[in-house]
């Protein structure tokens, strides 16, 4: 599943083949994803301002509409040459000035999308109750600090809690825990103020390496380009157990949490 990382490298990959363009045409090659697509014809005729993203939604700007497109489990958007033939999994496809479509193939159909109004997204119930943004000012220790006083629940899915902060998945979880030296079971309301500002840039760090390296190869995601991106290589823990641990000489322990495979070290971790 494409993680934040993931889905920031697509924002930036596609802006450069968006912004400016119009939308000629748009083909639906089905009336639905994992929910009903709404009614692409709106978009003819109309120009692509910029291409941003919230959370894991992608955002493609139109004057007065806005694009929201979730990638789901296997999405994936491509820029193809106009004429290029239908290709396995392609269920919708963009025609663009300029002689080339954007085109979207989603495997496991788990994808979404949505037309909003510009001026009141952010009212959008997709939108409404997001926290902030792992990389920016507004998540910071004292912010997470207020969401774990007093709490008795394990810290790692309070992290993965899209109200605290958006974007942190199972995957860079598990490794911001990892190097914060946090358990990942530990108690959120037993973590001193230290160890949570430090699991803050954590957070920040292993995410800003990711989008840096242009996102995981994790399930088959592949980027805008075509070509894949490297971080996988770079897990300290995830999808290691039984492997030897990076700092130490025990191994990685898999549990799991809230239905989710965690990985870590019980040496490193406390
Ligand atoms: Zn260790």
């Amino acid at each position: 599943m494409p993680e934040l990382p993931e889905v920031e490298t697509v924002c930036r990959g596609l802006a450069p083949h968006l912004t400016g363009r119009r939308i000629e045409a748009v083909q639906c090659f089905r009336a639905d994803l994992r929910y009903a697509l709404p009614d692409m014809s709106r978009l003819v005729g109309r120009c692509c301002e910029r291409v941003a993203r919230r959370g894991k939604y992608l955002q493609f700007f139109f004057d007065d509409l806005l694009l929201v497109w979730h990638l789901g489990m296997t999405g994936k958007f491509h820029v193809i040459p106009a004429q290029t033939p239908l290709t396995a999994h392609e269920h919708v496809r963009f025609e663009l000035s300029g002689n080339e479509c954007l085109s979207y193939r989603d495997a496991r159909r788990f994808g979404y999308a949505g037309l909003m109004a510009t001026d009141s997204w952010e009212m959008h119930p997709w939108f409404a109750k997001l926290g902030p943004e792992p990389l920016g000012d507004d998540f910071d220790g004292q912010r997470l600090m207020a969401f774990c006083r007093g709490r008795k629940g394990p810290i790692k899915p309070l992290l993965m809690n899209a109200q605290v902060v958006v974007g942190v998945g199972n995957i860079y979880a598990c490794e911001a825990l990892f190097r914060a030296g946090i358990h990942p079971e530990r108690a959120a309301g037993r973590i001193s103020a230290v160890r949570l500002f430090r699991l803050v840039d954590v957070v920040r760090e292993v995410l800003g390496e990711a989008i840096a390296s242009g996102g995981s190869t994790i399930s088959d995601f592949s980027r805008v380009d075509g070509s894949p991106g490297y971080f996988s290589h770079n897990f300290a823990v995830y999808g290691r157990e039984g492997e030897k641990c990076p700092h130490c000489a025990g191994s990685i322990r898999r549990i799991v949490q809230a239905g989710r495979s965690t990985f870590y070290c019980p040496n490193c971790q406390r």
